[in-house]
């Protein structure tokens, strides 16, 4: 029999697919230069050289029975210790290979993480706005997401969070940089969050995890401090993503740390292991986790988005719109004019702007501008954006 919440997975596209397919149609009608899309978070940038140029060398290196075969579930070690080491330098951890799962981006990276952690009944507590498919990934594995809103500036409101922290809590993703709305949460609200969180492991006597979901750690400017969770709280999962940091979302590569300090340690990676297994994921690819250990600490050329963030905030607070700094990812988060999301969404795409409304990110009252494209389209979108922001004062 089919199951009825798969099919209706399925059925509705998410909001954000959606508006790219309306795009996608709409170029076809008046020209790709006329239509200004803002909707996905698919990197514009190319992927740095060393990507192509490793994919190359092993190519013609390596013996393409072991270069394409399978590896071990967890990811080949030598990739996994190269990856310890890195983060050990980067981030004063002393993680080893035996602490990282690597998996097939950070969405499974998420999967796997909750279907380790968190069982049927139990709450995970999501910080608003958020990305949409962690009700998804939740509710697949018979959890209860329990959404609490950021404060005003986008930051943990950790009161909030406490009020929502009860007996059934299993865990709390956090996302930062953030998508949709770029800000970057500071140490000091990070530092609250984890005492809270000890706090309230103690007064339930049980684990809850702070799950971080980090596809944009690498995003951020300037120079603002992403701080490193494991070192603020034992039991910690990071969820990393290679997809924007190296422009390769469409390859699939990610890990699972799992702090050496998590106080059930064993269980918890062996946990992962069996939900990668459970979910069918055998490996991550193999060509992509052997091109890592040449790729560390390598980026795509970020300073195109800076440039990018820095025009659309200058112009559009010009033009009379609001919205909070964003410090880290690619995403700026616009205050609707009228307070309606849809509304501003659906006037946008008469002036020909594909912005998403955040009502999905369960933050009402917003629009996510992806600025992940090129710089041309953003100065030719400008005068569009102008004329949506006065067509509010007619
Ligand atoms: N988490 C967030 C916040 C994202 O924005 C995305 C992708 O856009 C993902 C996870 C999924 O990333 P990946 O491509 O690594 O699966």
């Amino acid at each position: 029999m089919i199951n009825e919440k798969m099919r209706a997975l399925g059925a509705r596209r998410s909001v954000i697919r959606e508006l790219f397919e309306y795009g996608k149609k709409r170029k076809a009608e008046i020209g790709e230069e006329n239509v200004y899309d803002f909707s996905l978070g698919n990197p514009s940038v190319p992927a740095p050289e060393v990507v192509n140029d490793t994919i190359v060398k092993l190519i013609s290196e390596e013996s393409s029975v072991s270069l394409h075969g399978y590896t071990s579930a967890q990811g080949d070690a030598a990739v996994r210790a190269a990856i310890a080491d890195y983060i050990n330098k980067t981030h004063g951890e002393s993680v080893n290979a035996d602490c990282l799962y690597m998996s097939v981006g950070a969405a499974a990276a998420l999967t796997c993480s909750l279907t380790a952690v968190v069982s049927a009944g139990e709450e995970v507590i999501v910080p608003t706005p958020y990305f949409p498919e962690y009700k998804v990934f939740i509710e697949r594995c018979g959890g209860v997401i329990r959404e609490v809103a950021c404060d005003k500036d986008f930051q943990l409101d950790i009161s909030a969070i406490e009020a929502a922290i009860n007996e059934k809590t299993a865990a709390i993703i956090i996302n930062s940089p953030n998508n949709p709305s770029g800000a970057v949460f500071s140490e000091k609200n990070i530092k609250a969050l984890a005492a809270l969180l000890a706090d309230s492991e103690k007064k339930y006597s049980h684990n809850i995890y702070l799950i971080s979901d980090e596809p944009y750690r690498e995003l951020v400017y300037d120079g603002v401090f992403v701080p490193y969770l494991t070192k603020y709280y034992d039991n910690t999962l990071v969820c990393y993503s290679f997809s924007k940091s190296l422009s390769v979302p469409g390859e699939r590569i990610g890990y699972v740390l799992v702090s050496p300090r998590c106080k059930d340690f064993v269980s918890t990676y062996q946990a992962i292991c069996g939900a990668g297994r459970a979910l069918g994921f055998v490996c991550a690819p193999s060509l992509l986790q052997k091109i890592l250990p040449y790729c560390l600490g390598k980026t795509a050329e970020v300073e195109i988005y800076d440039r990018n963030r820095k025009l659309l905030l200058d112009e559009l607070t010009r033009y009379g719109y609001e919205m909070v700094r964003p410090e880290g990812a690619f995403y700026l988060f616009l205050k609707s004019p009228s307070g309606d999301s849809g509304e501003f969404c659906e006037r946008a795409k008469k002036h020909e702007i594909l912005i998403v409304p955040s009502d999905d990110f369960g933050c009402p009252g917003y629009a996510r501008i992806s600025y992940c494209v090129k710089t041309e389209q953003i100065e030719r979108a400008l005068p569009a954006f102008k004329a949506l922001i006065d067509s509010y004062k007619d």
